[in-house]
């Protein structure tokens, strides 16, 4: 699905968080938010996600996924999956509760049936290799096999956008490594357009199809990784 940000402004009060941003991210694109801490990402990312409402004074901005404005409509309509940098997966349930729990809460109209949640568990747990980890709980995990399951947790609602707000930013330097790969891998096989926040130039640059370099609430530029380490 295609994201298409046009005049999208933010303020806080008197802050002002965000200029007008014009935005246009690609079906299948993986595009990283670059920049220092207070440059705007994280509200940027979260008016994609509907979590935060953009200014409507002086004037209102819009949201288009794909063909379809959804500048007023609601998170829970967006089809949409999260991955936090603390992976706040359930404790008390077990890895396989964790993933299937987006596809338990469907509405009874769209829910599969319990054959389909479980080989749609199954098939994600495969994909992030944690297919023998079903029965475990998250406290049993690894860091880097928590944030897995968050990963396989996401995705399984097959949402049309994942957003993932430094996903990786708790891990350390090795285990963010492996969880990049991952995160690609799953993105290419699965073909949904992602959108993540990083203060990691490193890893903006080498898990981006294009990076978006921010601060002080605008947008600075916007670069296929490639020419970024040409032009930095
Ligand atoms: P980043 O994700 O790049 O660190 P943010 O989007 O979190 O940046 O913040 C951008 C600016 O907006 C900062 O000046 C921040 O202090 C301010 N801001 C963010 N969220 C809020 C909020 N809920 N209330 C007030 N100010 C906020
Ligand atoms: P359908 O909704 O009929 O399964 P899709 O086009 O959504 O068709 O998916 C095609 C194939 O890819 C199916 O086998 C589906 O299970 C798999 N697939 C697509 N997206 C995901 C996802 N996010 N998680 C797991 N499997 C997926």
């Amino acid at each position: 699905m295609s994201i298409r940000l046009q005049q999208i402004s933010k303020h806080f009060g008197n802050t002002r968080a965000l200029e007008p941003v014009n935005l246009d991210i690609h079906e299948g694109e993986l595009v990283g938010l670059l920049g220092p801490s207070g440059s705007g990402k994280t509200t940027l990312l979260r008016i994609i996600a509907g979590l935060e409402s953009a200014d409507t004074h002086p004037r209102s901005g819009k949201i288009l996924f794909g063909d379809r404005d959804v500048t007023h409509v609601h998170v829970r309509d967006r089809r949409i999956g999260f991955v936090f940098q603390h992976y706040a997966l359930f404790r008390h349930m077990s890895v396989y509760e964790n993933v299937a729990f987006g596809l338990k809460v469907m509405p009874r109209n769209r829910r599969p049936s319990t054959g389909e949640i479980r080989a749609r568990v199954f098939r994600l747990l495969e994909m992030v290799k944690l297919e023998d980890f079903a029965n475990r709980f998250p406290a049993q995990l690894s860091g880097g096999q928590q944030q897995r399951v968050s990963l396989a947790r996401a995705l399984a609602v097959k949402p049309d956008v994942l957003l993932l707000d430094e996903p990786f930013g708790a891990l350390d330097a090795k285990v963010r490594q492996d969880l990049r790969r991952w995160l690609r891998r799953l993105h290419d096989e699965l073909n949904f357009t992602s959108v993540f926040v990083t203060h990691d130039q490193e890893e903006a640059l080498e898990l981006s199809d294009r990076v978006v370099v921010m601060s002080n609430g605008k947008i600075e530029q916007i670069d296929t990784p490639e020419t970024l380490y040409r032009h930095p």
